[in-house]
């Protein structure tokens, strides 16, 4: 394939190359929805996964890469920092979603402190929102308690 020319314009899209960007492309054109960034990625592949999970939900998301655009999109495998992006009206489901997929110590943090019982001794006792879901001691009883999610 010899006519693989990177300055082709939007328009063409018979070689199949980088058909998000083109979407993205004319979507802005088109200019009847907001495109918000919702996370980015070091990687294209990890955008991917991301944007599969969206795709299965019917939801359209768009990667951009980060600092460049055009010809270097085609290169941006070496480069990193993926952009993702949602129309504005799905921002806050693609974010629940994504949540799930990447169910982080960030996110887990995100939820701020737990206050639960003691099994053992029934004193309230508060851990950070990063040890839900792990096994902690009681500062009271020193037993061990599972800290719940
Ligand atoms: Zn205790």
């Amino acid at each position: 394939m010899n006519d693989e020319n990177p300055y082709k314009s939007p328009e063409s899209r018979a070689n199949g190359v980088s058909r998000e960007h083109v979407d993205q492309e004319s979507f802005d054109e088109a200019d009847d929805s907001r495109l918000i960034k919702l996370t980015s990625f070091l990687t294209i592949a990890d955008a991917q996964v991301c944007q599969a999970v969206l795709r299965q939900e019917g939801i359209d998301s768009f990667l951009e890469n980060e600092g460049s655009v055009g010809v270097n999109w085609l290169w941006s495998n070496a480069v990193g920092g993926v952009k993702l992006l949602v129309p504005e009206e799905h921002l806050e489901t693609a974010a629940k979603l994504l949540g799930k997929v990447q169910t982080t110590e960030q996110a887990k943090e995100a939820l701020g402190d737990i206050t639960f019982e003691c099994e053992d001794c029934g004193a309230e006792i508060t851990f950070p929102g990063d040890r839900r879901g792990m096994t902690e001691t009681c500062p009271k009883c020193h037993e061990y308690v599972d800290v719940p999610d």
